[in-house]
């Protein structure tokens, strides 16, 4: 380690070298109100294989502050990095990586505005992490707001809830930025700068579980704390201007709980950059402190293959997931029963929306043939935006086993797995023998737990989140005379989701769990009718099709729900009026939910008793 001091104007910053001199060099750039250590983590891990240089911005830790207190803006922040790369860079171009505000000078220093200029041809890529370049995020929040973006493929109902949840998320951002125009303000600022010293370690350790150690928070950080308002004064006023897109390969590391900058405002991004490659984790602003093996990790990839290395299916993920296009663009989705009904509209929305898919169903057929509609009707490339159907049956413990391997050594760790696949059984359940037992709970309930056990263990060992959802029926909650089997598997269905959802929510894998009502799909064709033979079970199997054929709920609503419930991460979602009603009724008067069962008991009787013999 050595420990240089660099002039730049009238401050001097304290610089300091890792690891060996002819190796690549990666530059480290702290935000607010940190210091170069706040990299000590990851800055060890890297120098173990690069040259690696952090260094204290103006106004913090052991570098001065400039002598007029306004002097933070851009272009002075851009002019101290090309300060450090004249003095200590080396010849070859640098690898920046930002956090907070440093990513945010780093972001102009790539881009091709005049404050980049004097850094042109000296970067070789940038990694940033929540700090995204303003220019991106006002286009971004423009787009949002007026309603800018592409949404001719959607239906004129959806297209306004679309623009809501768009706007929603501007203004979601726009809240968790209300402390910056304090920070800006004269005194408040000051106030606000003491409350930030203060609080600081608790807010690290109780908000995102990193523990305060020597150097960080630095014991400089009252002075930067205070100084670092220049930031805001300076820069709040005069946004950079000029050309907002990237002149090297950006690489965006997204925490998905960063308590300051929506994953959106995150990935704005998207469409400047060329090639982008994006990473998302579960974490806080701080995730350098909080998972420094993992964010080592990237940077490691990201460069060693600008250096030459190999392109890793990781990058190629991380790649597709940087291009402008749907919400999952770059994201992996399973889903069991998509060979048919809601399966099928589920594979085809999240496909739509940018997802690479697994169509896995028990009818190998069928799940081709889904696929084929996927891949014929979803723009991408040849590598991603596809569908890859599976014969699977979910009931069958080492082909599930065989399942999850496949699917992760040829694609990787799925990002959602929706497990969909099931069947019905109607009819007395005295009459219900063993075998249509065990067959029910074997698809319904132990396909769910497999699917969750297996992808689920997957996620969590990629430590970078996940989404599982489980298909479950609004007949959870709303008894019904004629279907106790499948009810009961349902309503386990239920309460597994809501205990697996605990177990794993530190993982930041969500779990959802979803209760259709009627839903008009095939289900009815294939559910088995018990207690019944010949042409009075195919005579109850055309009078269910058709009853769920005129209710008309389409599968594609249900599919709008799971994709809604994975964004939101909701615990459990009905889906279709009689769903909302039936969990109301459960909720809050149970006599009446047995009632409405008992009085579809009665019509089913009198149905039954006009059926043939
Ligand atoms: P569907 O019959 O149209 O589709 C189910 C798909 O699952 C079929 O393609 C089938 O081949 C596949 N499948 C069946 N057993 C399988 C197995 N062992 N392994 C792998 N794949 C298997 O039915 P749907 O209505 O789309 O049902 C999907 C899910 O939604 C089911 O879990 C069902 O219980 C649930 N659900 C449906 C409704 C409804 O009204 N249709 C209501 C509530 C819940």
């Amino acid at each position: 380690m050595r420990d240089h001091k660099v002039r730049s104007g009238d401050v001097e910053l304290a610089v300091r070298e890792r690891g060996e001199g002819r190796r690549p060099t990666v530059l480290l750039v702290h935000g607010y109100p940190d210091t170069g250590a706040v990299w000590d983590e990851v800055a060890g891990l890297l120098a173990e294989r690069y040259r690696v240089l952090t260094y204290d911005v103006r106004g913090a830790g052991a570098s001065t502050a400039p002598a007029d207190p306004g002097d933070y803006a851009i272009p002075a922040l851009v002019g101290d990095l090309a300060a450090v790369l004249d003095a200590v860079g080396g010849d070859a171009p640098v690898h920046l990586v930002g956090h907070d505000w440093g990513s945010v000078q780093c972001w102009a220093a790539v881009t091709d505005g005049p404050d980049g200029r004097p850094l042109r041809g000296r970067i070789a890529s940038f990694t940033s992490i929540s700090g995204p370049d303003w220019r991106h995020v006002a286009a971004w929040a423009r787009r949002e707001t007026l309603g800018l973006h592409d949404d001719s493929a959607d239906a004129e109902a959806d297209r306004v809830r679309v623009r809501a949840r768009r706007a929603g998320r501007v203004l979601g951002q726009a809240r968790r930025s209300v402390y910056m125009p304090v920070f800006a303000a004269p005194k408040a600022g000051e106030m606000l700068a003491r409350v930030v010293a203060a609080t600081f370690a608790r807010g690290l350790k109780h908000a995102e579980g990193g523990e305060p150690r020597p150097g960080h928070p630095a014991p400089t950080l009252a002075g930067d704390a205070r100084n670092g308002l220049g930031l805001y004064r300076a820069n709040l006023r005069r946004l950079p201007d000029g050309d907002a897109t990237a002149l090297v390969p950006v690489q965006v590391i997204v925490p998905t709980r960063d308590r300051y900058a929506l994953p959106d405002a995150l990935l704005s991004a998207r469409g400047h950059a060329d090639p982008l490659y994006v990473r998302r984790i579960p974490a806080g602003h701080w995730v350098a402190r909080t998972h420094p093996d993992r964010v080592a990790h990237w940077i490691t990839e990201f460069v060693d293959h600008l250096e030459g290395g190999p392109d890793t299916p990781d990058l190629v993920r991380a790649r597709a997931a940087g291009r402008p296009g749907g919400e999952y663009a770059g994201r992996l989705v399973v889903v069991t029963g998509a060979g048919s009904g809601i399966g099928r509209a589920t594979a085809r929305a999240f496909a739509a929306e940018g997802a690479s898919v697994v169509v896995a169903d028990i009818d190998e057929g069928a799940a081709k043939r889904v696929a084929d509609e996927i891949t014929g009707s979803v723009d991408g490339g040849p590598s991603w935006g596809a569908a890859h159907p599976y014969g699977v049956d979910v009931a069958d413990a080492e082909a599930m086993e065989r399942f999850a391997d496949h699917v992760t050594e040829t694609f990787g760790v799925p990002d959602v797995v929706v497990n969909n696949a099931g069947i019905g059984v109607a009819g007395p359940l005295l009459e219900t023998g063993e075998a249509d037992w065990a067959r029910i709970r074997a698809v319904n309930l132990d396909g769910v737990y497999r699917g969750c056990r297996l992808f689920g263990t997957r996620m969590v060992a990629r430590g970078e989140g996940g989404h599982l959802v489980n298909v479950a029926s609004m007949a959870a909650y709303a008894p019904g005379a004629q279907v106790a089997a499948y009810s009961a598997t349902k309503a386990a269905v239920l309460r597994f989701s809501e205990c697996l959802r605990l177990e794993l929510a530190d993982e930041g894998v969500g779990v959802s769990a979803i209760c259709p009502g009627v839903i008009d799909t095939g289900i009815m064709h294939r559910t088995r009718y018990v207690g019944l033979s010949g042409a009075a079970a195919d005579e109850m199997r055309d009078g269910l099709a058709k009853v769920f054929a005129r209710r008309g709920y389409p599968p594609e609503r249900v599919a709008q729900a799971i994709l809604r419930a994975v964004r939101a991460n909701r615990p459990l979602v009905p889906v279709a009026p009689e769903a909302h009603l039936a969990l109301a009724l459960d909720r809050y008067a149970p006599p009446v939910n047995r009632a409405v069962g008992r009085m579809i008991r009665r019509a089913g009787e009198r149905y039954r008793g006009a059926l043939p013999e």
